[in-house]
């Protein structure tokens, strides 16, 4: 199979072909067709394994269909560096479709502060935060994600381990309800499972 077979919009083909993607990773052909479809999924991938294209490549493909503009989707990561890094994925995807994205992470300095709020002002579709940075700009009022439609987190394991479970828990607070939530994790021990309950509805299961 190739990337064809999932028919998306011509200008995400368009990035995917100007980034050498020609056919989809095991966890791509799995978990691509159930986020097209708008469903909440659980799924076990390691890094390496493409995973970030996986979740992110439908959610795109939804975007560019229902036209955007306001911040729709937010990506929650356990450290700076796996935010910049699917950031960074985003932003070669979405090249073509004008769809932007911002990362938003701690342990910068004032400066790095202030982009991100300047960054956030002007306006994205996609945020990629960890839990700690995201919940001082609900709480400062900062951002809003009334209008979020998809939530992925990303390494949830890892995140959990991190000990992020209370602050991903306030973080849902403040989403609709009605929303698509995707969940990415290395593994998959029970209090992934448990932890998944609370913010995922009747997820499909992937594993490889
Ligand atoms: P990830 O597992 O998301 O960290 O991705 C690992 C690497 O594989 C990244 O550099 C991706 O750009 C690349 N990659 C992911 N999916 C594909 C694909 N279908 N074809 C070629 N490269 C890919």
């Amino acid at each position: 199979m190739n990337f064809d077979s999932f028919k998306f919009e011509a200008s995400l083909q368009e990035g995917l072909d100007a980034m050498g993607f020609d056919k989809p990773t095991p966890v791509q052909e799995k978990a691509i067709p159930i986020i097209l479809e708008g469903k909440d999924i659980i799924a076990c991938a390691q890094t390496g394994t493409g995973k970030t294209a996986a979740f992110i490549l439908p959610v795109l493909n939804k975007i560019a269909k229902s036209g955007g503009n306001t911040l729709n989707t937010l990506v929650l990561a356990p450290t700076r560096e796996l935010a910049i890094q699917i950031d960074q994925q985003i932003q070669g995807f979405a090249y073509f479709l004008g769809i932007s994205s911002i990362p938003i992470y701690g342990g910068g300095d004032g400066l790095v502060w202030e982009q991100q709020k300047r960054a956030l002002e002007e306006g994205a579709e996609i945020v990629v935060a960890t839990p700690g940075r995201l919940i001082a700009l609900l709480a400062g009022g900062k951002i809003k994600l009334d209008s979020l439609q998809h939530l992925i987190l990303d390494e949830a394991d890892r995140m959990l381990d991190m000990g992020f479970s209370d602050d991903l828990l306030t973080i849902v607070n403040y989403l609709p309800k009605d929303r698509q939530t995707i969940l990415f994790s290395a593994t998959m021990p029970p209090k992934i499972r448990s932890f998944s309950k609370k913010l995922l509805k009747d997820p499909e299961e992937v594993t490889l």
